[in-house]
């Protein structure tokens, strides 16, 4: 940790600016070799901390780019160590051969999630709000940005640490009555006793339950589109993306393989996947593009079947909604320009919802929306609870919940206080776990190996 490190904070590639950032004891004695201020009287060693300077960067004697250092000064930084950002134009090449100067000086490159990592092991966060640093970077949506703000900004930390304080003050009052009992300690209501692991363990149930809406908010969702062919699955991606992606004839098996396209649907981040029509076939090549939409469907977030309201449903279209059973699936009913045959009745109990649509003239689009928030649970969602963000913290909460579930089934059963006491200090654990104070230092490297290099 004694280290001076540097790296780009920017995305590498062409840019207006790109900020070039080091961290360390040795911050300033390093940007001063790089960075020569306009103003002579100005020294880089002097810089108080939140100023900025103008100047140059510049290499054996050469001004090579125009450049405004920002100061910060440790603690009050984002590692908690002295922070030099040199801001110079962007693109490649100047960037590069500025990080390549500041090694020269004597910095070394960070590694990825570095910066995070010291601000972790500095006291500037928490393990949950790192994860929520690294969350945010890569959200998908403006609502999944908000959610892992909630995560950055603390308030799951500081929900974690109020569940623990009441299972601590259970705990120490349990393990006192157990381990003392010629002490007169006061024996614990129990109805006092089930009241807080119940509210614990609603709390730990919230936050398991929120983790699936709150992914797809933040990292989206892979949809598969299937139907039997010619319904209108390809019509329908190029709808949803605003051009042309897929080939449509009227011609029935003509996508044969699988094509995805991000599209933002009700706000969420959509994969989506137009498969290969599901019908028996001799060919090959379709048998091939067949197996590839069931393997789709299975590892999709979200199905869309489609049907043809235009035409009799066949035994096919009845298979596939069978199987839409078992997958969150919503129903399409598109071709609604067109006389109906058939009522939406026939397939509701096989979906989480059913909407028409028409692909080909655009229409329903506000009614899909709605389907995907409520099948995807997103709409139910409160964003001003915290939310876990990883499945690290997904794994420590089920455990925690799981603890508490095994304390109250013990208490009930009568068992005993002393299991009670175990089953309690194992969701004690858990929360520890969770909150990322008892973290191990293979579970905070695994965190930050999935950080980008500068952050
Ligand atoms: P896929 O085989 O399921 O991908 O179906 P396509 O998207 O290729 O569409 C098959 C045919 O149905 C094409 O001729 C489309 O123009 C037509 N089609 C698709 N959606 C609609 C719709 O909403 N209304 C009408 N009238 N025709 C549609």
């Amino acid at each position: 940790m004694h280290t001076t490190i540097v790296a780009l904070a920017t995305p590498p590639g062409a840019g207006g600016i790109a900020v070039v950032r080091l961290s360390g004891s040795d911050s300033y004695a390093v940007a001063e070799q790089v960075f020569r201020p306009i103003n002579p009287e100005k020294k880089v060693r002097e810089a108080k901390g939140y100023t900025a300077m103008f100047g140059h960067f510049v290499q054996d004697g050469v001004v090579l780019d125009e450049v405004v250092a920002l100061f910060f000064r440790g603690p009050r930084s984002y590692t908690g160590e002295d922070v030099v950002e040199l801001s110079c134009h962007g693109g490649m090449v100047i960037a590069q051969t500025l990080i390549s100067a500041c090694i020269k000086a004597g910095a070394q490159p960070a590694a990825p999630g570095e910066y995070t990592q010291r601000a972790v092991l500095n006291g500037r966060m928490t393990l949950t709000q790192a994860e929520g640093v690294m969350d945010l970077i890569s959200a998908a949506g403006r609502q999944g940005a908000a959610l892992a703000q909630s995560a950055l900004n603390g308030s799951l930390a500081k929900t974690i640490q109020g569940h623990r304080q009441k299972l601590l003050e259970l705990a120490g009052h349990l393990a006192a009555w157990v381990d003392f009992p010629e002490e007169d300690v006061p024996q614990l209501e129990q109805s006092n006793l089930l009241q807080v692991l119940n509210e614990v363990r609603q709390g730990m149930t919230a936050l398991v339950d929120g983790y699936g809406a709150g992914a797809v908010l933040r990292q989206g969702v892979d949809v598969a589109i299937v139907g039997s062919p010619n319904v209108g699955k390809s019509t329908l991606l190029n709808w949803l993306a605003g051009f042309e992606r897929a080939i449509v004839t009227p011609i029935a098996g003509t996508t044969r393989d699988v094509v995805e396209q991000a599209v933002m649907l009700a706000d969420i981040r959509m994969n989506l996947f137009d498969t290969a029509g599901i019908r028996q076939t001799d060919d090959v090549v379709e048998a091939e593009g067949i197996r590839r939409s069931h393997s789709k469907m299975e590892q999709a977030g979200l199905v869309l079947a489609m049907f043809d309201t235009s035409r009799p449903l066949t035994d096919e279209d009845r298979e596939l909604a069978k199987l839409c059973g078992n997958y969150r699936a919503i129903a399409l009913l598109n071709k609604a320009d067109l006389q109906p045959v058939w009522d939406k009745q026939e397939l509701e109990a096989h979906f989480g919802a059913v909407v028409e649509i028409s692909a080909a003239t655009e229409q329903g689009k506000q009614d899909l929306e709605q389907a995907v928030r409520q099948v995807l649970g997103v709409d139910k969602l409160d964003y001003s609870l915290p939310c876990l963000v990883s499945q690290r913290q997904l794994a420590a909460a089920v455990s925690a919940q799981q603890a508490l579930e095994q304390a109250i089934q013990a208490q009930r059963d009568g068992f005993g206080l002393d299991a009670v006491s175990v089953c309690l200090d194992d969701a004690l654990e858990a929360l520890y776990q969770l909150s990322g104070e008892q973290a191990s230092e293979q579970v905070i490297e695994e965190v930050f190996s999935k950080f980008c290099v500068g952050k």
